[in-house]
């Protein structure tokens, strides 16, 4: 039985009753897997308050890798009906298995994501289809809400760039599922295609994106480039969509699926109330892969939701990116968050949407596209210094000088199998095989 919508709205008593009885649920069933009656041998099957949860030990990525495929399983195998995997930079990918009730639960927490899919809304879905789960879960979430969804996928030979501006103008689409950055190679293929995406689309009220790292400023920078609403999603593949954006724009956790927490990046000890950590993720409502504080790796901060106006409750997560691809220089530690925001606050709109950054001996050089390639940099390299706490020096270069735009235009070859042969003009052979072996594609 999957949990209203009303969950979001939950006082703190309600909802720390609800999330103690779940609690108690996956301490229980975790022990049908392999991984968790081997881990939490000795530990109590139940606690009698949340803050208890600390009592237990945390799981890691790399415990999820050395038991994939079936060692996370706490369910029958006969009773998942979907499979995904998560790939990290390094090692073996890790495994999710899925019941019915665990995707519908995951089609859930997309639809607390205040993009609100309505009758008559079109969404593309241009998250790749492929293993990944933020294609299916979103095209299922705006479904259920009678929306129409056109499954563009990521590129794919069949949906490349143009099409999908295509479709766009074509269907009079509403929305847009993509990872941040896609919204930003769409605008960049729009304006070569001719149009103005902050124009010609008039039809598209917003974006729900996720996949990525989303600063205030990148989102601001969406927003403008196609003067539509971008709606934020946090999620990860092993737990599902940990939070999504309100209509105010604040990333509220779903606590009656998750139990969060954040932890010391070296001790895994709590830290004080709003302070930065890493995530620590409880799943309170899967069945077929339970985690019981799973670390996410992601560096973020929990903050109470009284600074929100729109009425939920969930904490708001600020998603700070992941602490592994933090930068050490000179014994200064910058976290991805706060270099993406500092770069696209640089004044005097220097730096447009791609840019770059290179580790140098003692600090950082960031060459982006701008639109005055030609100016003083002075001011800006002082207040990215100074915002850094390190040498700070800016190559500005003219937009098109750090990627070939026209391969946004490329189109694939695409071929239909073919059984019969010009046999007067020599072919005696299945060009078909001889095409899709030599970069043609067929589907
Ligand atoms: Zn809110």
């Amino acid at each position: 039985m999957v949990n209203s919508l009303q969950n979001m709205f939950l006082s703190t008593r309600q909802l720390n009753e609800l999330q103690l009885r779940r609690l108690n649920n996956t301490l229980q069933k975790c022990r049908e897997s392999i991984l968790y009656r081997e881990k939490h041998a000795g530990y109590p099957l139940k606690t009698e308050n949340l803050e208890d949860i600390s009592l237990f030990p945390v799981t890691t990525k790399e415990e999820l890798r050395q038991y994939a495929p079936l060692g996370t399983l706490a369910v029958p195998p006969e009773q998942v009906v979907e499979y995904h995997e998560s790939f990290g930079t390094t090692g073996e990918p890790i495994s999710v298995w899925l019941t019915a009730a665990d995707f519908a639960q995951w089609t859930q927490q997309i639809e607390y994501c205040a993009i609100g899919f309505n009758p008559g809304d079109t969404v593309l879905v241009r998250f790749p289809y492929a293993i990944s789960d933020p294609a299916h879960i979103v095209q299922s979430a705006a479904k259920k809400r009678g929306a129409c969804v056109v499954p563009v996928s990521s590129r794919t030979v069949v949906s490349p760039h143009t099409r999908v501006i295509k479709l766009l103008l074509k269907l009079r689409a509403t929305v847009i599922g993509c990872l941040p950055l896609e919204a930003i190679l769409l605008a960049e293929t729009a304006k070569l295609m001719g149009y103005d995406p902050a124009r010609d689309f008039p039809h598209l009220r917003g974006f729900c994106v996720a996949g990525e790292m989303l600063t205030d400023s990148r989102k601001k920078l969406i927003e403008k480039l196609w003067s539509a609403r971008v709606y934020n999603m946090y999620g990860t593949t092993e737990n599902g969509n940990i939070a999504a954006d309100c209509s105010e724009g604040c990333l509220h956790a779903a606590e009656d699926h998750f139990l969060l927490e954040v932890l010391h990046p070296i001790t895994f000890k709590p830290v004080p109330p709003g302070e930065r950590g890493i995530l620590a993720v409880t799943t309170l409502t899967l069945e077929a892969c339970p985690l019981v504080r799973y670390v996410t790796g992601d560096m973020v901060t929990l903050n109470p939701s009284g600074s929100c106006s729109c009425g939920r409750t969930g904490q708001i997560v600020q998603h700070l990116g992941r602490y592994n691809d933090r930068l050490e220089i000179n014994g200064t530690t910058i976290i991805p968050g706060d270099l993406q925001e500092a770069v696209l606050q640089t004044p005097d709109n220097l730096i447009s949407s791609l840019w770059m950054i290179g580790v140098t001996g003692n600090g950082l050089v960031i060459r982006a596209e701008s639109e005055q390639p030609g100016a003083d940099t002075a001011s800006a390299r002082a207040f990215l210094s100074d915002k850094l706490k390190i040498p700070v020096k800016l190559e500005l270069v003219p937009i098109g000088e750090m990627f070939d735009r026209n391969k946004l235009l490329e189109v694939s070859p695409v071929i239909k199998p073919k059984y019969v042969a010009n046999w007067a003009a020599g072919n005696r052979n299945p060009r078909t095989l001889d095409r899709l072996l030599s970069g043609y594609h067929t589907f």
